[in-house]
């Protein structure tokens, strides 16, 4: 497995597997299963929280999480074809970072209340839900990645120019 991240910052040019909009899956097979597993594994080898299929080349709407690694606890959760069944109207700004876009930390507005669906790894529907916390950021970080959308994309154009500027410095 082998992670995708962007090139250019500078024009803000992204690799287009992160711009692939992910497919559901109809069933989640073991062939399925195993790829969950391996991205479980290959997240927590990066120290990380989150995971999306396309950071990883693969265009399947699948995402890995598990905030509670950052305590030193494992409470892994797979997702596949995560879709909203609502989020509150309240918005917050979190401090973020990203596999896929290295070296960069962005306050980004995320929705404080979400409440998911998702397919889990035995075929079975979930809901999960999270009002105020880290896991609420993270689910939305990801379910942007399976829709082609980076934590870039939601800063303001304000951050946006500071950002680029801080390549530019980074890159001389
Ligand atoms: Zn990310």
């Amino acid at each position: 497995m082998r992670l995708i991240t962007a090139q250019n910052y500078r024009k803000a040019e992204f690799d287009k597997r992160l711009r692939y909009e992910t497919n559901p899956v109809k069933k989640v097979t073991d062939e399925l299963r195993e790829v969950a597993v391996d991205m479980l594994e290959y997240m927590y080898s990066l120290n990380a929280i989150g995971l999306a299929a396309n950071q990883v080349g693969l265009k399947i709407r699948l995402c890995v999480i598990d905030p509670a690694f950052m305590h030193g606890t494992k409470l892994p959760v797979v997702m596949f074809n995560p879709e909203y069944i609502e989020h509150g109207e309240r918005m917050y700004t979190s401090p973020e970072g990203c596999l896929s876009l290295p070296d960069l930390g962005l306050e980004v507005p995320r929705f404080r209340n979400v409440k998911v669906r998702f397919t889990g790894l035995d075929n079975k529907e979930y809901i999960i839900k999270d009002d105020n916390s880290l896991l609420a950021s993270v689910i939305q970080h990801e379910i942007d990645h399976l829709d082609g959308i980076l934590m870039y994309d939601r800063v303001v154009e304000e951050v946006k120019v500071q950002f680029k500027d801080t390549i530019i410095r980074r890159e001389r």
